[in-house]
């Protein structure tokens, strides 16, 4: 552009001589050449640069006014909230604390948030552990300021829920000579997470691996090479070099299928580079007990997850419908469960990724607290309050909500519905019961948005004797299709941070006033609180090969390359700070050009 407007300067014959305003320069236009027109991209500069500073004027003026308009707690008379634990659950619990609303204290014997869907990665040196963590501290002083929050490496060991007391033990490599404390709280947030599901199969605990903390990626990082290096001896026999390239992971659901892709990556990219006589012999062996893996997503990612694993040079072998029986330090003991056969795989590294058990503090408090079910978690009801235990709240994987069964109420449910109390439902009287009962009962609501799920309908499969009305017996089976609808929350980090976000606000609205919160039904109402409702934004896994999968509520089941990008661009964008959203990137561009680092440090 520039350039053709000095030819149209000097090339022409001069006709005329202009300044152009508030610029002050001087142009000379060409009579047949058309006029310069003032510089667009200078002019959209300008007016983006005035909008963005207006734009940002705006956004520091409307949060000094709700913070001035925010009423102002004296330091003795905030409520004292405690948080156990830096993950997901907690740490969004304390991005939606209104500052300078209480004493917030939090407990917890890792000192960063980790951010998990990235940990398969730094199994394997895609992303560094650094780039995936980020410091509690610094995090208390993005939300709240450092001296508004305290923090403490520590593990609660002990709630006196009755005293509204926690004791609390430092477990870390150093102890000065305080190691215990207690503290107390108006409000205690339990938020710990959970431990991994063995199932009490013998010889998991001793000799597999497992990949939930950043210390297990390590271990599994520098185990993966360790291998590689061994499987790469000279007169190394070859069918123990197989067994030391053999790698089974066991559970099939998204974790275990995100680690075999990225090993199964790192095996296939950069292996054979560096490794060149070992290179055709290792193979990653994906075991799963259901007949098919990450088999609670849609079918269609399923299928094409299975079928992007089972391509010839993928070296991933799917074993499903198959359990694990036993673990030794060189082989896994499977069972056929179609055929009924035993067999063994010997193998040089199993990791064990098969859904959460709750952590020995979870299982304490389930047995203290009464009103709980000694389930797997700890049961709370739809205001995440712990039942049995006042000023307890529970979320994330330590936590589950009591599902309101109508079929547990179905004598009472009967009888309200029964308008001319004959022992008998007519289409009417059920759908007058449906109406009132819609709000307290979620799974009719579930049922009914379903396409060609109506209530007509599923009268009148229910009514078997076909006398156009239901007894007890038929309607008891109909509770039983709605209450079908009802399922626990899965244990994510979408689940955590939701339910965080939401006690935050509760929290923050009620003042943790302790009237509001013992039977906020109503009181909550006007304050615009309800009850906690997950929404579900969607699902990512990477199934390597530069290939994810998503399903999304709207668009149902993707898949293929874009899919990884949008997982990328997903996944960093959430990252805890600029630091690690930075540092994640670099890692992924770093990894493609120079390849993983091999290095057992
Ligand atoms: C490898 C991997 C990949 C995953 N990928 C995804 C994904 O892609 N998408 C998704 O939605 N979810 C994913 N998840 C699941 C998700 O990470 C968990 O559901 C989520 O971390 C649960 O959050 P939380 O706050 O309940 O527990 P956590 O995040 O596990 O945090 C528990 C915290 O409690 C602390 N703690 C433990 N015991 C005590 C104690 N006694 N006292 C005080 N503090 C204690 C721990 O140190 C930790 O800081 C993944 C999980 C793993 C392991």
């Amino acid at each position: 552009m520039a350039f053709s407007n000095i030819f149209r300067l000097v090339s022409f014959p001069l006709v005329s001589v202009g300044s152009r305003e508030g610029l002050g320069h001087i142009r000379v236009y060409c009579s047949s050449a058309p006029p310069i027109k003032p510089k667009r991209g200078r002019r959209f500069l300008k007016r983006t640069l005035i909008a963005l500073l207006l734009g940002t004027a705006g956004y520091y003026s409307i949060k000094a006014l709700e913070k001035a308009s925010r009423p102002v707690y004296p330091k003795d008379q905030r409520k004292k909230v405690v948080l156990l634990g830096s993950g997901w659950g907690a740490m969004s619990v304390l991005n939606h604390l209104q500052p300078d609303q209480f004493d917030i204290t939090i407990v917890s014997p890792r000192n960063y948030f980790l951010f998990t869907p990235i940990l398969p990665s730094v199994t394997v040196g895609t992303v560094e552990s650094r780039s995936i963590v980020e410091p509690v501290r610094k995090l208390i002083l993005k939300y709240h300021g450092c001296d508004q929050v305290q923090y403490y490496e520590a593990e609660c060991i002990d709630v006196d829920h009755k005293g509204k007391r926690i004791h609390c033990r430092d477990v870390s490599g150093i102890q000065g000579t305080v190691s215990e404390f207690d503290l107390d709280y108006d409000i205690l947030v339990v938020s710990v997470g959970a431990d991994n599901n063995t199932f009490n199969v013998p010889g998991v605990n001793e000799n597999c691996y497992f990949l939930k903390e950043m210390n297990d990626a390590r271990t599994i990082r520098n185990a993966v090479v360790d291998l590689v290096e061994s499987a790469s001896f000279p007169g190394q026999p070859e069918e123990e070099m197989k067994r030391l390239l053999r790698f089974v992971v066991v559970g099939g659901g998204p974790t275990g299928v995100e680690f075999a892709s990225e090993l199964r990556d790192f095996l296939r990219e950069d292996i054979p580079k560096i490794y060149s006589n070992i290179k055709d012999h290792f193979e990653v062996m994906l075991i799963q007990s259901g007949d098919h893996i990450l088999n609670t997503y849609d079918e269609q990612i399923s299928d094409f997850t299975e079928q992007n694993f089972n391509r010839n040079h993928h070296n991933v072998e799917i074993l499903t419908g198959t359990r694990v029986i036993g673990v030794e330090h060189d082989k896994v003991k499977v069972l056929d469960k179609s055929s009924d056969q035993k067999s063994t795989i010997p193998c040089g590294m199993c990791v064990w990724s098969t859904g959460v058990a709750p952590k020995q503090l979870t299982r304490q408090m389930m047995l203290k607290i009464q009103n709980q079910k000694r389930g797997k978690a700890l049961l709370t009801d739809e205001y995440l309050r712990v039942k049995g235990a006042e000023g307890i709240f529970a979320i994330g994987d330590c936590s589950t909500i009591e599902q309101n069964l109508m079929l547990e109420k179905a004598q009472q449910l009967f009888e309200m519905a029964d308008v001319n109390k004959d022992g008998q439902l007519t289409l009417d009287e059920f759908v007058g019961l449906i109406e009132k009962a819609k709000h307290k009962f979620p799974q009719i609501q579930l049922f009914f948005s379903k396409a060609e799920k109506n209530v007509k309908k599923l009268f009148a499969e229910m009514d078997t004797s076909g006398d156009q009305a239901l007894d007890i017996g038929e309607f008891k089976n109909l509770l039983r299709t709605l209450d079908h609808e009802l399922k626990s929350l899965p244990a994510t980090a979408q689940v955590a941070s939701q339910q965080g976000k939401y006690l935050g606000k509760l929290l923050s609205k009620t003042n943790a006033n302790p009237e509001l919160l013992r039977d906020p039904t109503d009181a909550l109402k006007s304050r615009g609180v309800y009850q906690f409702h997950y929404r579900h934004l969607g699902s990512f896994a990477y199934v390597g090969d530069n290939k994810a999968v998503l399903e999304v509520p709207v668009f149902g089941a993707l898949n293929g390359w874009w899919v990884m990008w949008l997982w990328r661009a997903a996944y960093a964008s959430e990252c805890a700070s600029t630091r690690t959203k930075v540092l994640l990137v670099t890692d992924w561009i770093k990894s493609y050009i120079f390849g993983r680092d091999t290095s057992r440090i």
